[in-house]
This record gives structure tokens, C-alpha cells and sequence, in this order.
């Protein structure tokens, strides 16, 4: 997929010779000739990238980039600055605004397409995350993009990777006023200590005296526990060759010695914030998919994750010729405990009922809640005869132990009827195995209740 570059410059020269580097380069090329123009295009949605020049009329790149990074629906476009003006406080001043990378104009040919490509690369991960999270906003998941907007990116933590104590002392000595700082002066070391750690932002010496720091980054990637921690490089001047190798293995941004104290503090910042806002996207997701298969009440599965699961354990017994069971479970005279004792008092009981059944089960049998007071246990490789054995006991438990209600005030009787129905060869289905149980449980109930009954196969 291609990414589509948004290039922002007053100058028509400059902007067409950015987009004939970009186009060459296979970029998508979108243009604005303002900073207003430049929010419009991005508020609409319609670029993956911004190329934003530093000096313009009205509103100035710093203005337009401290806009977008504050505004929930265009905080996640990348903004790389353009400047002619090789002034550290300038670089600082951009990084304060939000802005994700600086490039001093003229551009190197390497540099602007090793760092368009890399951020483009992560704009399309983050899209990915930020599409499933918005359908969990739908169902009233807090939105990290408010979140994000709000982040200072202080207080995260920090491990420095330099076998240089001077160096790596200096680093440290500046961080620390808003960072938590660990050192790691053994290289060797480094991997683990990074895997352990749980760090929002590694910071690697590109220079190391006895270990090649490359490796270092590459197995920082290549491994589960550290795969999305961000990467600081710091290089030494004139290692130009270095550096593009290392943003192309993953290395995320980087700082040339003599390293600007301000410079370190807000890339820092930059990348902790950026790290914090994908780990609350994913976190978001997470829940999400949770949310959609579990009942809110009791934590069990609900009734759509059991069906599609049941077809999938239901082919499985078929395809293996081993038995599976279902008990269909319901707490008899239910309405009476609302009546009585009132609604709450009937939740107390659904989900201590809940938790009695997860109790009594193996961790290959499912549970769900099927519907208001109903219950569905599937257990796989169990014939019919050592479902009802589990069932009568789960039966007598539920009986010969009061519920408590009331916040453990009051303590009321409750027992359940079970239906039970097993597996019958290939040309059985989910809706049918469900169905028998069900004739089952009815008969259990009109026999009186608080009681087991099989299907009659
Ligand atoms: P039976 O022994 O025949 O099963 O009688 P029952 O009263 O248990 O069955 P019935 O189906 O008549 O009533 C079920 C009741 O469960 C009615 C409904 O208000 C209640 N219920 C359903 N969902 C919930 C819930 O989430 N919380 C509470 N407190 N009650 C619920
Ligand atoms: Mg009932
Ligand atoms: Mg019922």
C-alpha cells in the first residue's frame, strides 16, 4: 500500500521539488500551500503523512503542528518539520509542538525517504489498531486519543544502553528530572535487562566500544516482551551510513552527539507518549474483543461466543469419535428471589451461581450464561453418565449451600434443575444438542425441580 504524503510549503518551488523526490520515490503526493489549508486536508482524513515547512505567512509550521497534535481526530498523523534554520532551539521548539521528526532543508535523499518510509510504516500499524478501537467506542470504551492528547509523555521508564560512563552519566543526568532511569553499561546484558523491564523507551549508544549495537536493536525487535518499546539511538557525527541502517532495522528516532539536553528531553517525551497511546490502543482492543464474548454480570462466556464455540467443539468430537455433553441449567422458582428479596438480591445470586459453576468444572469445559437464569455447561470428552455425575454434584453444592444477599447480611435457599443431553454421531448439530437438553431441564422442572435429568436418548 502506498502512503499518501501531505507536503506543506509557501514557496511553490519547494513544494514541487519535494513532490517530484516523493512521486520518484513511489509516495502518493497531496499538496497545501497554508497552514490552514494544511488542517483541512487533515482533518478530512486524507493523508497518512505530513511534510510541514517551519516559516509561513498567517500560521507558522509550529501552530499548525501543536493544532493537529491537539485535536483528537488528527493527533495520530505523523508531522515531520522542514526548516532551513540549523538551530537546536528550533528542533526543541518543533518536538515541543508535538512534531514526530525534523529534517534541515536541503534534505538528504536518504534521510527524507528512510524517515517518510519508517513513519509511514508505523501510521499504517497504528490505523490498524485505531480502526478496531473506534468500534469499541461504539460500546462505551473510554477513547485514548483523549487520553494521548493529554499525555506530557513525563515519568515513563527509561533504560540507557552505553558501556561509555561518561556518556551514558550525562544522559542519565538529564533524563532524570522527568524520567525514572536504569543503566544498562553492559551491552551484553542489554537484551535481558530490556525484556524484564517493562520500559516505555530504550536509549542505545549506536557507538558501542565492544558490541555491535546494531544487533543489539535488531534483537530488541526481533523479540515478543520488547518488540514494541520504542528505540532511542544516539550516534556520533558523520555516521550517516550507520544510522539509516539502524531506522531501517527499527530504531525509532535518534539524537547526533553532542546530544542537546533539551533536544534528549523531548524526543524522550515524544517517543514514552507515542509508546503510552499504542499500548492504550491495544489495551482497547483487548477489551473489546473480551466485551464481546463474556457476560457482563458474571464474567462468563455469553450465549453468542457458546454457540459459535460449540460448532467448532461439536466437529472436533465428531472428527476424534469422542463423546461431548451439555447441561442446560436453571434456578428454579427465580422470580420469587426478585420478588421477594428484590433485583439486586438476584444478581447476587447469578453471579455467586457463577461462580460455584466455575468452581466445579475442568478448564476444557465452557460455561456460559445463556440468558436471564439459564445456563449452559459444554464438556468435551465426557460421555453422558459422567456428565450427570458432575451435574448432581454441582446439583447437591448448590442446594446444601445458602446464597448471600444484602452485602452478606442475609443468607436465602437456592437450588436448580439440570438438563443434560450428550452427543449423538455425525448428523447431530449445536441447535439440536441445545434443544435436547432443554426437554430435559423441562422435565426436570415438571417432575418437581431441584433435581438431574438425562436426555431419555
Ligand atoms: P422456574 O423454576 O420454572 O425456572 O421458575 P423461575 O421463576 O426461575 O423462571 P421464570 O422464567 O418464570 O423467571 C425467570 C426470572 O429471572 C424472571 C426475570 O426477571 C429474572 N431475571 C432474568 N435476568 C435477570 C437478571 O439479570 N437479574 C435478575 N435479578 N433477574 C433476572
Ligand atoms: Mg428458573
Ligand atoms: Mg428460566
Amino acid at each position: 500500500m502506498t502512503a499518501r504524503v501531505l507536503v506543506v510549503d509557501d514557496v511553490p518551488a519547494n513544494v514541487k521539488l519535494l513532490e517530484a523526490r516523493l512521486t520518484a520515490e513511489y509516495f502518493d503526493v497531496i499538496t497545501a500551500m497554508s497552514g490552514r489549508e494544511a488542517l483541512a486536508i487533515c482533518e478530512r482524513a486524507e493523508c497518512d503523512l505530513v511534510l510541514l515547512d517551519v516559516m509561513m505567512p498567517d500560521l507558522d509550521g509550529f501552530e499548525v503542528c501543536r493544532r493537529l497534535k491537539g485535536n483528537p481526530a488528527t493527533h495520530h498523523i505523523p508531522v515531520v518539520m522542514v526548516t532551513a534554520l540549523d538551530q537546536p532551539s528550533d528542533r526543541v521548539r518543533g518536538l515541543e509542538a508535538g512534531a514526530d521528526d525534523f529534517l534541515l532543508k536541503p534534505i538528504p535523499d536518504l534521510a527524507l525517504i528512510a524517515r517518510v518510509r519508517s513513519l509511514a510504516r508505523l501510521k499504517m500499524v497504528t490505523d490498524e489498531l485505531r480502526m478496531r478501537a473506534l468500534t469499541s467506542r461504539d460500546i462505551g470504551i473510554q477513547s485514548p486519543e483523549r487520553e494521548a492528547v493529554a499525555d506530557t509523555g513525563r515519568g515513563g521508564h527509561v533504560l540507557i544502553v552505553d558501556d561509555r560512563a561518561a556518556s551514558h552519566e550525562r544522559i542519565a543526568a538529564v533524563l532524570v528530572k522527568e524520567q525514572t532511569v536504569d543503566i544498562e553499561a553492559d551491552p551484553g546484558e542489554a537484551l535481558f535487562r530490556a525484556a524484564e523491564g517493562n520500559y516505555d523507551l530504550v536509549i542505545v549508544s549506536l557507538g558501542l566500544q565492544n558490541f555491535d549495537a546494531l544487533r543489539l536493536c535488531s534483537q530488541l525487535r526481533s523479540i515478543e516482551r520488547t518488540r514494541n518499546t520504542p528505540i532511542l539511538g544516539v550516534a556520533d557525527p558523520d555516521s550517516d551510513a550507520r544510522l539509516l541502517r539502524g531506522l531501517e532495522i527499527g530504531v525509532n528516532d535518534y539524537l547526533i552527539r553532542p546530544v542537546d539536553r533539551n533536544e534528549l528531553l523531548a524526543r524522550a517525551r515524544t517517543q514514552i507518549r507515542k509508546r503510552r497511546y499504542a499500548e492504550r490502543l491495544r489495551d482497547n482492543v483487548q477489551m473489546s474483543i473480551e466485551m464481546a464474548i463474556t457476560d457482563a454480570l458474571t464474567g462468563l462466556f455469553n450465549r453468542r461466543y457458546m454457540e459459535s464455540h460449540l460448532a467448532t467443539l461439536l466437529e472436533q468430537a465428531v472428527a476424534r469419535g469422542k463423546p461431548l455433553t451439555a447441561l442446560l441449567l436453571d434456578i428454579d422458582y427465580f422470580k420469587s428471589v426478585n420478588d421477594t428479596h428484590g433485583h439486586d438480591a438476584g444478581d447476587d445470586v447469578l453471579r455467586e451461581f457463577a461462580m460455584r459453576i466455575k468452581r466445579s468444572i475442568r478448564g476444557i469445559d465452557l460455561a456460559c450464561r445463556y440468558g436471564g437464569e439459564e445456563f449452559v455447561i459444554v464438556m468435551p470428552e465426557t460421555d453422558l453418565a459422567v456428565a450427570a455425575m458432575v451435574a448432581e454434584r454441582l446439583r447437591r453444592r448448590i442446594a446444601a449451600d445458602p446464597f448471600a444477599i444484602q452485602g452478606g447480611t442475609r443468607s436465602i435457599p437456592v437450588t436448580i434443575s439440570i438438563g443434560i443431553a450428550g452427543l449423538r454421531g455425525k448428523d447431530d448439530n449445536p441447535a439440536a444438542l441445545v434443544k435436547r437438553a432443554d426437554q430435559a431441564l423441562y422435565r426436570a422442572k415438571r417432575d418437581g425441580r431441584n433435581r438431574v435429568v438425562p436426555d431419555a436418548a
